[in-house]
């Protein structure tokens, strides 16, 4: 069975879902499903267009506020009905081509620009092929997620089950799995701390302080990272800046006032997490539900407006973790958290570890083949009628 994944790389959470998906085809189904991951808006939207991701995080970076603004703008029912519409005449030559060429099963969404696209062109040529989003935000979802016309629309939490309903899906059509996470989380929980720190090259004597922000690095990391070097408390610091050049330049030229590992773009995000003591994160959707399998206490300090709204509710009512939006905040909260005798960084993990959904993966990917393996028997039932 061959499946086709349509993501971007607009932050890093698609990406990561996209590859959890075909990691847990890859465990669980060795050698039955084919699947390709298509970065859709550079493959298929027109240039200079195609690179307007590229837009995406100086936007949410330096004038988040205007990224909540057009997030809500466009979740408005004329906005969003014209620019899907646009999205779709401006990629509909491509998008047909890549569909023709891959002749997928089934084709799967883990962004929502996609959806509109890719269904007005699969009802113009191959009806038939069923088509699943896979949904990657955790709460507050825009829109542009839930289209009518999906044969299946997979969703992180019941909070974004309800919000589909809200928007007109109907039940059958919504199934909640949890976010797809890659299982390699899963493999290394029985690696104890300090073996995993002794892996990356950190100090096994002190915790580890982890500090990520997405797969583009956006936000005041940098004054992050000098809250919690300056805190005072005996720790070891690493800091993340993902494909934010700029930021990792900048953690490398700096004298920390403590042991700190500073790197970029990661491929080993289990590993880091599996080590680290404690995350410093904005509110990722990705991020999030790592930590949670992790069982990984975090400090969210940002988030972006609109689609990351309700990820923060969500961490601290579940107590899985604190919001501290203000850097010298982060750095007195390090301080606390880590005191020998403050028993409040244990109950903040078993909090974390309480709301995981570690088969997320597995039970996603189940979804998809069952959804791609009803329509292929339908289709055979009709060709033997037909013969
Ligand atoms: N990530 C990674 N390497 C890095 C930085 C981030 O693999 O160096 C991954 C991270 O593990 C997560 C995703 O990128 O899976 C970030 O997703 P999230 O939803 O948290 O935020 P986004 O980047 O999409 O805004």
């Amino acid at each position: 069975m061959k499946i086709l994944i349509l993501f971007s790389d607009t932050g890093g959470g698609h990406r990561s879902a996209a590859e959890a998906i075909i990691s847990a085809y890859n465990l669980h189904w060795p050698g039955q499903f084919e699947s390709q991951m298509v970065d859709f808006l550079n493959k298929c939207i027109p240039p200079p267009l195609n690179r307007g991701g590229n837009l995406y995080r100086p936007t949410v970076n330096s004038a988040s506020w205007l990224w909540g603004f057009l997030w809500r703008f466009t979740n408005h029912p004329y906005p969003y009905r014209y620019g899907t519409r646009m999205m779709a005449r401006l990629g509909q030559r491509r998008m047909r081509a890549l569909i023709v060429a891959e002749k997928p099963d089934v084709v799967v969404s883990v962004h929502p620009l996609a959806n509109h696209l890719a269904l007005s062109v699969l009802a113009t040529i191959h009806p038939r092929i069923p088509y699943v989003i896979v949904v990657t935000d955790l709460f507050s979802a825009h829109r542009t997620w839930y289209h009518p016309k999906a044969d299946l629309i997979v969703v992180p939490t019941t909070g974004a089950y309800d919000l589909g309903l809200q928007y007109g899906i109907s039940p059958e059509r919504l199934k909640v799995t949890g976010l797809p996470v890659h299982e390699r989380f899963l493999e290394e929980i029985n690696i104890s701390k300090v073996e995993m720190k002794a892996r990356l090259g950190l100090p096994t004597d002190k915790p580890v302080v982890l500090l990520i922000s997405g797969g583009e690095g956006m936000g005041p990391v940098f004054s992050i990272a000098q809250a919690v070097a300056h805190s005072g408390a005996a720790l070891h610091l690493v800091v993340i800046a993902g494909r934010n050049a700029g930021l990792k330049a900048q953690l490398e030229k700096t004298n920390w006032p403590v042991s700190t590992t500073t790197t970029g773009f990661v491929r080993n995000m289990h590993e880091w997490m599996r080590a680290a003591d404690l995350l410093i994160t904005k509110a990722g959707p990705g991020t999030i539900s790592e930590a949670l399998i992790s069982g990984l206490p975090m400090i969210l300090f940002d988030y972006i407006p609109g689609q990351e709204e309700g990820n923060v509710t969500f961490v601290v009512e579940t107590g899985a973790g604190r919001m501290v939006p203000i850097p010298v905040g982060v750095g007195e909260t390090v301080y606390r958290l880590l005191q020998p005798s403050n028993p409040e960084l244990q109950r903040i993990a078993q909090a974390a570890q309480q709301q995981a959904r570690p088969l997320a993966a597995r039970d996603t990917a189940d979804l998809i083949a069952q959804v791609a393996m009803k329509s292929m028997s339908r289709v055979k039932v009709r060709e033997e009628k037909a013969e």
